[in-house]
């Protein structure tokens, strides 16, 4: 990052080294790239340097499909997970809005993991700091790093901690870490996947150590295969477990009184929590949507063609919905998975 590049026009198309200034007549940068590389510029006009050897193709990708710019998701949204909300607004949103208490022993460690099975809310709980923090928010998935940038990860790793720099507070989420920071081998490895590794890994030590408030948030349900540099890096480890019973109580009025569609008793819901207990939360999503399925098929049985049929005239959803759904949305996660994470978490989780 050291390079400066100085500031020659590449004639090279959109895929060379940029100038740091963006010339008003430069064609060789579409309307799009050059909008968002003026947005990212300071008063003077000029590209911040952390930007300036990147190529604008790449800053333009972390831009507008990488950064997200309305995480929209709130504490609120998110059922149970009481622990690592307060775990998390301590550590990082607290940090996030209040840097000047935040400094010296109260520092925070820049990375966080969560762990735990598939559809919990890991991803939930990223766009929440964001929301919660008023930080600009950063989705990638590592595996996409590693498949769809073959080659080229580095580079676009190296872009998005210069953007994430200039789009302070920033919360990077890396779904999948796993695949990027696992402990193959590395006479295993590939060559490339072991130098994004590295990269990833500087940067990593690059915000750590200076005072950007950057976030990094790694989220994986293999935690069993991270190595130890990574460990060591993502400071507090957060086990993100299967909803319990109120939590899933909670999602299904959650997302039937969002349509109007609850109508179950206390101790009907009580029964669907019996039943669907070692669901995730997305189990109980597909469930919820299944579920709600039930009046319109019952509706359209008794004739009534779906051009025709009314709204409001559909019955709620009801207890036989659940359990004629519960036949098809199985659960996703099985109990000997849960005893890795679990074991996982008692080595290496942060459990107080
Ligand atoms: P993960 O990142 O852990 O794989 P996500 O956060 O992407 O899972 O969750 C997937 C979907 O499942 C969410 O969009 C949400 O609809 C539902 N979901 C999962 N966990 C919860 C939760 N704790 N509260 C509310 N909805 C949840």
């Amino acid at each position: 990052r050291g390079n400066f590049v100085p500031p020659i026009r590449n004639n090279g198309g959109s895929s060379g080294n940029m100038t740091s200034r963006i010339g008003k007549n430069d064609d060789s940068m579409g309307d799009s790239t050059r909008k968002c590389l003026e947005m990212l510029c300071g008063p003077d006009g000029e590209l911040p340097e952390k930007l300036r050897n990147l190529e604008p193709r790449l800053i333009e990708h972390v831009s507008n499909e990488i950064m997200d710019k309305d995480p929209n998701v709130r504490w609120d949204d998110i059922a149970g997970l009481e622990h690592a909300k307060k775990c998390v607004t301590e550590m990082v949103i607290w940090p996030l809005l209040r840097p000047d208490i935040f400094r010296g022993c109260r520092s925070p460690g820049r990375g966080l993991l969560l762990f735990g099975p598939p559809g919990t809310g890991k991803t939930m709980i990223g766009k929440a700091i964001a929301g919660e923090a008023k930080a600009t928010f950063f989705y990638i998935s590592a595996s996409s790093l590693t498949s769809k940038w073959i080659g080229e990860g580095e580079k676009l790793v190296r872009a998005l901690f210069g953007v994430a720099c200039c789009r302070q507070p920033a919360v990077i989420f890396v779904d999948e870490i796993d695949s990027l920071l696992s402990q193959r081998k590395s006479d295993g490895e590939h060559e490339s996947s072991r130098r994004l590794k590295t990269q990833f890994l500087i940067e990593m030590e690059g915000f750590d150590s200076g005072n950007d408030q950057i976030l990094l948030i790694g989220a994986t349900n293999r935690p069993q295969e991270l190595d130890e540099a990574a460990r060591r890096r993502l400071t507090k480890r957060l086990y993100i477990p299967l909803p319990s019973s109120e939590a899933r109580a909670w999602i299904i009025r959650n997302l039937l009184e969002k349509d109007g569609l609850f109508k179950l008793t206390e101790e009907e819901t009580k029964v669907v929590c019996k039943l669907t207990e070692g669901y995730s939360g997305s189990d109980m999503k597909n469930l919820v949507k299944d579920a709600s399925m039930g009046p319109l098929r019952d509706a359209l049985q008794q004739g009534v063609g779906i051009t025709k049929l009314i709204k409001e005239d559909m019955r709620p959803v009801m207890l036989k919905d659940f359990e004629t759904a519960l036949q098809e949305v199985r659960p996703s996660v099985s109990s000997s998975e849960l005893g890795i994470y679990e074991e996982w978490n008692r080595q290496f989780g942060s459990l107080a």
